[in-house]
């Protein structure tokens, strides 16, 4: 018998344990160790609450956790309630699917002021993630600045701008539910600094912007190069720049504007305790598409500023890090003896969910290698008397299928559900 633990039950871990379930068949146990009480990761707490035909794919996850050599034990903090090497004592394979849940920091003047706020925490707060339900957003002011050109962008961008009646259907957690629609932001700028062509933002996406209640976006005609380059493009990026150059001639007269200030390269927050305005210079393009500071400068007023430019993974005490890139150091997926990463701890915060499958199927058929016949470490017994010693209140998948029942009971009418963002009342919700 081998025994595998996955740290983090987002799309990376389950698609390990399903691609290890697959490599070894009835000869393996997984135990996918989460310090959240509830699986999913990215799924629950990353991917936006009007985005519930994405979130769908957990069902694929569900499949897995209910299969009988796969185990959730949530409720377990890696670092604090045990320690990497006493996880490596225990299985064949350590797995870190940690993702990366913290934000690259803005390194600009004025950047810690009250009011800027990182994309973590900020779509943590709409998510209902327990480390920023006390957010607490400024959003009774009347712009608010996005930077960054990705998808987290577009999401905060259109999160900002919808109505009520335009979550109906989601799982938007109520204190921001509530909070957005008392919002008075009425202009949204998105900051990319460098140009349309550029974008690192989707089709799909970006094309939602074009359709919301309340809300327009705002293209500049000038910022664009001749049409006739989209066609270097590829595909992708083709269409996404076509939906920009289409919002231009879109009627105007709804009382939100989602402006895109490209070649907008943030120099400065400021503000008297909070902030009050981002200071911006333009760029232009050198001959490797880098944004250079052009020397003129200009000032967008804003009370909220969200910064959307990448994430990190934390790092783990012992474990050979990359500190430029967020990431752990590996060769493709391997750390060291019996330790393995993957998806965006092993390749940084890029791709969409179902990039993190192949990793799961590459570090499954790595560690096949690496154990060949071998294995046999103690694996789950000697992981429950640990954290039993240490009085860790451990959280299963039946536990987790109780709090989920309680969520969709206390749902919103049309909403899949009404998470709960306590970390005790998720606890209280098991019913022992
Ligand atoms: P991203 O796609 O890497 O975009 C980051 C943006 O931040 C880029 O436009 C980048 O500009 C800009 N940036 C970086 N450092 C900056 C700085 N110091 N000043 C100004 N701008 C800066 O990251 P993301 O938006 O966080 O998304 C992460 C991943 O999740 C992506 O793969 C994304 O597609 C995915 N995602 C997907 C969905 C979806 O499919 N619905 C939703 C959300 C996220 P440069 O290009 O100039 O570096």
């Amino acid at each position: 018998m081998r025994h595998v633990a996955v740290i983090g039950s987002g799309p990376a871990g389950y698609y390990s344990a399903e691609a290890i379930q697959k490599q070894f068949g009835d000869e393996v146990r997984v135990d996918i160790i989460d310090r959240m009480p509830v699986p999913y990761g990215l799924i629950r707490f990353g991917v936006a609450p009007d985005h519930q035909s994405i979130k769908a794919v957990y069902r694929r996850y569900e499949k897995v956790a209910l299969s009988d050599n796969v185990r959730f034990v949530g409720n377990v903090l890696v670092g604090r309630d045990i320690s990497i090497p006493e996880l490596q004592s225990l299985y064949d394979a350590v797995i870190l699917a940690t993702g990366a849940p913290h934000d690259r920091p803005l390194e600009i003047a004025g950047a810690s002021l009250d009011g800027v706020i990182g994309s973590a925490a900020f779509v943590g707060w709409y998510n209902g993630h327990p480390d920023f339900a006390e957010l607490d957003p400024p959003l009774n002011v009347a712009a608010a600045a996005v930077i960054g050109n990705g998808n987290v962008a577009l999401d905060v961008a259109r999160i900002l701008s919808k109505t009520p009646a335009e979550f109906a259907g989601s799982d938007i957690v109520g204190h921001a539910f509530e909070a957005l629609g008392r919002a008075a932001i009425r202009t949204i700028h998105i900051l990319g600094r460098r140009g349309p062509h550029q974008i690192a933002m989707t089709p799909k996406e970006l094309g939602e912007l074009g359709h919301l209640e309340e809300a327009v976006p705002q293209v500049e005609p000038g910022d664009f190069p001749p049409a006739i380059d989209d066609a270097l493009l590829e595909p992708g990026q083709r269409k996404s720049v076509t939906h920009l150059r289409e919002f231009a001639n879109l009627p105007g007269g709804k009382p939100k504007t989602i402006v895109f200030d490209f070649f907008a390269k943030p120099l400065a927050i400021e503000g008297a305790g909070r902030v009050e305005r981002l200071l911006v210079e333009r760029t232009r393009l050198d001959e490797k598409g880098a944004a250079i500071g052009t020397g003129e400068t200009y000032a967008i007023d804003c009370g909220l500023v969200v910064t959307c430019i990448g994430y990190q993974t934390p790092p783990i005490e012992g474990v050979p890090y990359e500190a430029d890139r967020g990431r752990f150091a590996n060769c493709e997926g391997a750390i060291g003896e019996g330790l393995y990463c993957v998806g965006w701890a092993r390749r940084g915060p890029t791709g969409t969910i179902g990039t993190n499958r192949p990793d799961g199927y590459e570090v499954a058929e790595k560690i096949a290698a690496d154990i060949g016949t071998g294995g046999g470490k103690e694996g789950r017994p000697g992981l429950d008397r640990l954290l039993a010693a240490r009085q860790v209140d451990i959280v299963t998948f039946r536990d987790w299928q109780k709090i989920e029942a309680a969520e969709t009971a206390r749902a919103r009418e049309g909403n899949p559900r009404e998470k709960f963002v306590a970390l005790a009342e998720m606890l209280g919700a098991r019913g022992r």
